[in-house]
């Protein structure tokens, strides 16, 4: 792997680059938790879009009575 760093060449799997020893190892189950925690969050975003719609409507429909 590429320090992302010091772009210097690292073996696989090493937690810290060799030559600025700096933090380079990102569990490959951490990356998947991330981007599963983004696509919940983007789900929940749009859901919560959509509530607002829903809310706003009904909070319309009293007005108008
Ligand atoms: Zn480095």
């Amino acid at each position: 792997m590429i320090c992302p760093y010091c772009q210097s060449v690292n073996a696989d799997g090493v937690l810290v680059c060799t030559s600025c020893s700096r933090d380079i190892a990102v569990p490959a189950t951490l990356i998947a938790e991330r981007d599963d925690l983004l696509r919940k969050r983007d789900e929940l975003r749009d859901e919560l879009k959509r509530a607002r719609g829903e809310i706003e409507a009904i909070m319309l429909r009293r007005k108008s009575r």
